[in-house]
């Protein structure tokens, strides 16, 4: 059987890691593109729902949304891509950067794969830990290793994997804990040329929390990072922790 691999991302359709992706994954099966027609980055979960969405098909098997990583992906499955060839795995990347730690909250390339793992269906989310190296190479081969070992054997039913690549040829893969990252946000305050003042979100990062399994230690130490991660959000603790509320009178 040939499988059916959907490409995403949210560096849009034009990026190195995407075209790095699909190249690698064409080995494996037959890919279908549907990615944002411009950067998204930090566009975390949203969907469009304010303006309607423009499709374009730009190639075989191959189109862009103008809308965020979870409009392509939702759009692929239930519109884009006939029933009948449903795709068997979501892959979205290759980040241009990590998703490490918090920071997989805002990405873009994990909302992906969670909005396919959400429609049932199988998937990845993959980045390369740097903002500079444009060689996807390694990375993509490392993707498609992945990409295989699911295909072959599956996940379970809404799991997704947050899948973080270091520079360069990995020693091995460690299976993580999402990490904390240790950061304070900083307002860069300028003015415009008509002298209202704008504003300009950036962080002041100092590391990490060491805890010994997270994915930041893991690539920080030159292994690929595989965090499980579902839409779920409940924290486990505090709703074993906070039961007995369920006595309080309102
Ligand atoms: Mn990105």
């Amino acid at each position: 059987m040939s499988f059916r691999i959907l490409v995403t991302n949210d560096d849009g359709i034009h990026s190195a890691g995407i075209n790095a992706l699909e190249s690698a994954l064409r080995e494996i099966g037959e890919v279908f593109v549907v990615a944002p027609e411009s950067e998204m980055s930090a566009a975390s979960h949203s969907l469009t729902i304010s303006r309607p969405l423009r499709i374009r098909q730009v190639g075989e098997r191959r189109w862009t949304v103008d809308g965020t990583p979870t409009d392509c992906v939702t759009l692929a499955i239930n519109k884009i891509i006939p029933p009948e060839l449903r795709p068997h795995l979501c892959a979205s990347g290759i980040n241009h950067g990590s998703n490490l730690g918090d920071d997989a909250t805002y990405s873009g390339t994990v909302a992906g794969a969670m909005e396919a793992a959400i429609l049932g269906v199988p998937a990845l989310a993959f980045s390369l830990t740097s903002n500079n190296d444009e060689d996807f190479t390694e990375a993509a081969r490392v993707a498609r290793e992945i990409a295989l070992k699911v295909l072959e054997e599956g996940l379970p039913q809404g799991t997704l994997l947050n899948v973080n690549i270091p520079i360069g040829k990995p020693l091995g893969v460690r299976i993580t804990k999402q990490g904390l990252k240790n950061a304070r946000p900083i307002i860069y305050e300028h003015t415009d040329p008509r002298g209202k003042p704008y504003y300009w979100i950036g962080e002041e990062r100092n590391g990490y929390y060491r805890e010994g399994n997270t994915d930041f230690e893991a690539v920080e130490e030159g292994y690929v990072s595989i965090t499980p991660m579902k839409s779920d959000l409940t924290d486990y603790k505090a709703f074993e922790a906070l039961k007995s509320w369920d006595r309080l009178i309102v």
